[in-house]
């Protein structure tokens, strides 16, 4: 990918924008960009440099990008409604073309990441409670002042926003930013490593510190730290590559797979419920530590026909009406509504498979339940908005929580499962 067209090979003390920005470490990398840490010695903080790939088409998708992350910023000049904001934007030449560039607020960690720190177990559900609260608060911002709809939703896409202050000490290893290009392989470099272990370390420490749980290295509990104590989970959405003004016709196939709603497979129309969706996927996903949904394709049957198989064991059957109304429907339903290929469903309610499977306590079953149901309504219209789960007594409550902490073996599956969405995302 690094040719013409493609990324932008950068190395540590690159210089950007004429200077004003400094590459100091790659922080992530998607399909379409690498993002990087970088300095900004204007204002001598630190940033995060998304660098776009340089075809036309990531160009155009750049371009979109900005558009959008430049409303959300207009529309949030206090920076507070949980969504990332962008400081910055310019083009920079380099051997595979142009770049489109986006210097956005450093954040941490994503949730995939403290999901995975904390060996796919859940999160204490308080601090579940805390997370759902800062994602609806984005959504919301989204959806009803800008009329967006993200359409890609899923733990990868919200990151923790840093809790220290990142423009004094972003790696905590007290060096200081590097201004120009070190001598020699800048990768393997000493400088380079050490901070490298230190962010690790930080990034281990931070996630066992929010998950409440034994550090996932460790094995010891961390002990409890005055810091520690009403540590404020806040995250913000990011990644607006692939979001969409609700008023503007767009792509078909949106969503990730396993936090694509049934409209989308069904291609009924969709509108903001879409995201809502893929919310009460993220919910689940952070309170359990698996995939709420992880189909695979079988004998005689597809990827989404297990899907809307699995849909269904866990929510109940898809009216007759909804089934049998979308321009696909007839790839998988009768015309009574049953699907065609996979004829038997096991049905496992919601909140029996918390009970049973994730060894919650019956009362935290079935409120996590009674919150997420009414999200997973086969109807989009009939979904509650973001602002509507705001009010949600689920989210205000605060509790011991009794949530088991014994460790289930679909860990495995949960991995196979995480490769194959990245496939999926890659042949998309
Ligand atoms: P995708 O294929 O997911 O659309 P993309 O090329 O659009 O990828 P992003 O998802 O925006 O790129 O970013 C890639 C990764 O870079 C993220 O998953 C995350 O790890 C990291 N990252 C992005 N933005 C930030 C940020 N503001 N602060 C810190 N890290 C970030
Ligand atoms: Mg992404
Ligand atoms: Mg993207």
């Amino acid at each position: 990918s690094y040719r013409k067209g493609g990324y932008h090979a950068v190395r540590v003390g690159d210089p950007f924008a004429g200077g004003r920005y400094v590459a100091q470490k790659k922080l992530g990398w998607g399909q379409f960009s690498t993002v990087w840490l970088a300095y900004d010695t204007q204002t001598s903080k630190y940033v995060a440099l998304k660098i776009q790939k340089s075809a036309a088409l990531f160009a155009q998708a750049a371009l979109h990008e900005i558009e959008v992350l430049s409303a959300i910023a207009d529309g949030d000049p206090s920076n507070s409604r949980c969504v990332v904001q962008l400081m910055d934007h310019f083009k920079h030449v380099g051997p595979n073309g142009q770049h489109l560039c986006m210097v956005l607020e450093f954040l941490g960690d994503s949730l995939l990441r403290l999901i995975k720190y904390n060996r796919y177990k859940g999160l204490e559900l308080n601090k579940v409670r805390e997370i759902c609260r800062c994602i609806l608060v984005g959504l919301d911002y989204l959806h009803r002042e800008l009329g967006i709809i993200h359409t890609d939703l899923k733990p990868e896409n919200i990151l923790l926003a840093n809790t220290i202050d990142p423009a004094k000490d972003p790696i905590r290893s007290g060096a200081s930013p590097i201004l120009e290009r070190p001598e020699g392989n800048p990768y393997t470099g000493v400088t380079m490593s050490l901070i490298e272990k230190k962010l690790k370390r930080r990034a281990r420490r931070a996630a066992a510190k929010i998950s409440g749980r034994r550090s996932s290295m460790g094995g010891a509990a961390p002990k409890p730290e005055r810091s520690m104590e009403g540590i404020d989970v806040q995250c913000k959405i990011v990644d607006f590559g692939n979001t969409c003004w609700a008023d503007k016709p767009v792509a078909e196939e949106i969503q990730t797979r396993q936090y694509r709603a049934p409209e989308v497979i069904l291609q009924s129309g969709y509108s903001f419920s879409v995201d809502m969706w893929s919310f009460a996927c993220t919910a689940f996903e952070l309170a359990t530590g698996d995939m709420m949904f992880a189909p695979k394709g079988g004998q005689g049957f597809g990827e989404d026909e297990d899907h809307l198989a699995l849909m269904m064991e866990l929510l109940g059957k898809i009216p007759r009406k909804i089934a049998t109304g979308g321009a696909r429907s007839k790839d998988f339903f009768d015309k009574y509504g049953d699907l065609k290929r996979i004829r038997r469903l096991k049905f496992w309610p919601l909140d029996q498979l918390l009970m049973d499977k994730y060894k919650f306590s019956e009362t935290d079953a079935r409120e996590f339940a009674e919150f997420l149901t009414p999200i997973l309504d086969f109807a989009p219209e009939k979904r509650p908005t973001a602002q509507q789960c705001l009010q949600h007594p689920w989210l205000t409550m605060r509790k011991q929580s009794a949530h088991n902490e014994t460790s289930n073996d679909s860990n495995v599956r949960t991995v196979e499962a995480r490769v194959r969405s990245l496939q999926i995302k890659v042949g998309k």
